[in-house]
This record gives C-alpha cells, structure tokens and sequence, in this order.
C-alpha cells in the first residue's frame, strides 16, 4: 500500500547524512508513483515532485534534521500550499445569500444541501432554506424533506413545476418572505456530463446570481472527478469544491489534482452519511492523509525524540554531577556533525543546545577540536582537570597544533562546563527555556 511505499521510499534516504541529487531522485520517483496511486493525476504529481526536489536540494546546507524527516516536511509544506495553505471560508455576508450546489447524480450534493443546512445553523443569525431544485426525480424531493427535517431546516419545493430555474427563483422570493439569509439551491444531476444539463445549470446560475456555486463531487470517483470538475467549471466558473465520500479508504489525491487543473478552493468535505459528516476543508490535513504519511511524520519524529530525550537525560545526570568530560563533549560534536548545522541544532538537544548557543564553534573548527581530544588519553578525557601543562604541550604536539589552540579548547571546555552546572538546576533550567522561547 501507499504507507508501505513511502516508508520504502524514505528508507532510500534513511542514515544518510545529507540530500544529494542521487538519493533525493529516487526516492521522488517513489513518492511520484504513492501519489499516482492516491489518484493525483500524473502532470500534478511530476511538478509537485520536481518542486519537492528542487526545494530539497535548495535546503541541504541547512539541513540538521534527517534528510528524510526534512523531505516529509519539504512536501507537507508544498502540498498543503498547493492545496490553497489555508481555510477558505465560504462567502454568507449577503444577505441572502444563495448558494447553487451542482455536480453529477450521486456526487452528493443533496446530502451535502442538508449538511450546509446543519452547518449553517450553528452560526449565530443563519436562518437557512433549502430549495428543491431536482425537478426529474420525485424521490429527490422527499430526499431533501427529509434531511431538512432531520437538521431542522426549512425547505421549498413545488411539485407541479418541472422548470428547474422557475422553482429557484421561487425559493429565493420565498425565503426573502419568510426570513431566510442563506438559500441553497439543490439541483438535478445526470449520470455523466451532458449538454442538456450543464446548459440548464447555467441557466439557474444566470437566473439566481449565486454568490456560491459549490461543485460537489464524490472523491471515490478519482481521475473522472478531475475531468468532471473542469468541464463544471469550465461552463460555470465555481467558487468552490466539495468533496464527498472520504471517509472510504480513498486518500483524497482528487483534491490535489482537482485544486490544482481548476484552481478553485475546496471548502468542505463530506465524510459519511449521517448530516454531521462534514468537515471544512483543511489543506495540512488532506496533505497528510494524501501522502499518507501521519505516521511516518510521528514515527520519525519520535525517534529523533527518544534519541535526544535519553541522550539529553544522562548527559544532565552528568552536568549536574559536575561529571561532563571530555568523551561527552567528543560525543557532542559527533552527534552535532553527523546531523548536520550546528547552529540549527542548538534547539534539538534539551538544555545542553541552548547553552552552547553562547559558544561560537563552526564546522571547521570541529576538526581541530576533534584532533585535539582524541590526542588525550583516556584518563584525561575523563578527568579534564587533570590536563596541566606538560601534558597540554604533549596533546599539542602529538594533535599537530599549537599549544595555544589547545589552551583554547580547554578553556572554552571549562567555560562551558561552569555554565552547564549553573543552569543544570532545574528551576534555572526551567526559567532558560521560558526565556528563551
Ligand atoms: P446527489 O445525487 O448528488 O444528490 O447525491 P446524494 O446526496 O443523493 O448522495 C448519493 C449517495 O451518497 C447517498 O447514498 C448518500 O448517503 C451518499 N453520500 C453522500 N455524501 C457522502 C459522504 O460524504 N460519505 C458517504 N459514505 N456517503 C455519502
Ligand atoms: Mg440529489
């Protein structure tokens, strides 16, 4: 499944230290081929993918965090922007305000009518009516009495009248009588796109000026909901999009192709039957459950977790025992390369990070550094206060640097660690990080 091939996908670039052109290209091809699977449609698939790689590679110098872990957050940032970043709220000033639902038969829309209906009232002063606007169908109409009765709504309909824009305009002048602010206008669907009904559509748009023209469409229905989705806006340039039924195992990739071939927002999402099943359109929500990959996110980011949790709690044993040694801060400096950015990483190890922010050290001063302690025998290294100065002369010579360097890091050493002990009391720790944020 889809979870199993982005885990595939991100086990290409797992221990590897930074995002090279090599190991980001295949594991785009695997992620190309999970949103393929997901029903994004291909050209949407290939430019989101090219994005994420270009991205990606943009950001290696900066990276402190697994490439994999910045890679799932490089494409929950592009997806979610791709998907419109943020809620669009449906426009209900006008008062009233019609809203006219289209799409095809079965899509969902009188579903959805009576849902808006329920969502409607629970916003302070929406008195909403709904008008039954499926004139070939009986049934359509009972449908839609019934749903309004469920969500205590008040409805239009006329059974003596088959011309769809008439009945609309009805509604409107009745609702306008009776109070209402938000009329929503269900329509007639037709089983596949046809010219009759996109004309008669077209024409309750005119009659009606709409301020909302929701396209409902089933999200189960995958690539056909694209195609569906342009010829409705092609004729009638929509506002916005529903899409239905994803609470089936569906994995919403629709949406991204449809919000990206239509560009048009999509602002709600049906996710069951029942007329509380609806849910505003998040953009960071479909983006995780298009790739599927909530869990990898948490997986991933409890394991970076747990890392720096255990190693974090000993090395503050340590501290405040006034026992951190050279072997700790050896470690240390490992840890910060094999992870990239020093600078970045600072706010990733509890505590300790932050107050090596005060200690200007680059990645190329690591190697001096590094030659340095490992030029110390195990016994000083555990016990820095032993290193006087004949044993300083022969680290320096035996490291091939100058004593002065290595007075340096033993003083920076000492500094440090005269810090670490000042602010391993919890309290103070505690009073850090509150400044700090
Ligand atoms: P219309 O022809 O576009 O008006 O579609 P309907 O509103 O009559 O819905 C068609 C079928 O889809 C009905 O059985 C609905 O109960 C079902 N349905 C609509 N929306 C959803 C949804 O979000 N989830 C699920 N599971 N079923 C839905
Ligand atoms: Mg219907």
């Amino acid at each position: 499944n889809l979870q199993d091939k982005l885990e595939g996908a991100f086990k290409v670039l797992k221990g590897q230290g930074s995002i090279t052109e090599i190991n980001v290209a295949e594991t785009m091809k695997e992620i190309r081929k999970a949103l393929l699977d997901a029903d994004v449609n291909y050209k949407t698939a290939k430019t989101f993918t090219d994005e994420v790689k270009q991205k990606a590679l943009g950001q290696n110098v900066l990276t402190t965090v697994s490439p994999g872990q910045l890679l799932t957050k490089i494409m929950n940032d592009e997806l979610t922007a791709l998907m419109g970043g943020s809620v669009e709220e449906l426009n209900i000033k006008a008062s009233p305000t019609v809203i006219l639902i289209a799409g095809l038969n079965g899509a969902g829309k009188t579903t959805f009518t009576g849902k808006l209906a329920l969502f409607l009232k629970s916003q302070k002063g929406k008195k909403p009516l709904l008008v039954a606007g499926d004139v070939y169908r009986p049934a359509a109409i009972d449908q839609l009495e019934v749903l309004a009765g469920q969500v205590g709504a008040e409805v239009y309909t006329n059974r003596e009248s088959t011309n769809p824009v008439a009945i609309a305009l009805e509604g409107i002048a009745h609702g306008k009588k009776n109070g209402n602010n938000v009329i929503i206008i269900d329509t007639a669907g037709r089983l596949t796109l046809d010219d009759a009904l996109m004309d008669e559509i077209a024409e309750v748009k005119k009659a009606t000026q709409p301020q909302e023209i929701l396209f409902v469409v089933d999200a189960m229905t995958g690539q056909d909901a694209v195609n569906t989705a342009k010829v409705f806006n092609d004729r009638l340039d929509f506002t916005g999009v529903v899409l239905t039924k994803l609470d089936g195992d569906t994995r919403g990739g629709a949406a991204l192709s449809i919000k990206s071939v239509v560009n048009k927002p999509i602002k709600f999402v049906g996710t069951g039957e029942k007329m509380d099943a609806l849910d505003v359109f998040y953009p960071d929500r479909m983006a995780s459950r298009i790739l599927g990959m909530g869990d990898v996110i948490s997986l991933v980011e409890r394991a970076q977790q747990q890392f720096d949790e255990k190693e974090a709690a000993a090395l503050q044993k340590k501290i405040r025992k006034n026992k951190f040694d050279f072997n700790d801060f050896l470690s240390q400096i490992q840890q910060i390369k094999k992870m990239g950015n020093i600078k970045d990483l600072m706010g990733m190890i509890p505590g300790v990070g932050k107050m090596m922010k005060n200690i200007d050290i680059d990645d190329n001063a690591f190697k001096g550094i590094e030659s340095i302690i490992q030029s110390m025998s195990p016994f000083e290294r555990e016990n820095p206060d032993s290193i006087n100065q004949s044993r300083r002369n022969r680290i320096a010579k035996g490291s091939g640097n100058d004593i002065a360097e290595v007075n340096k890091l033993i003083k920076q050493f000492e500094d440090m660690r005269k810090m670490m002990k000042q602010f391993s009391d919890p309290s103070a720790m505690a009073k850090m990080q509150k400044m700090m944020k």
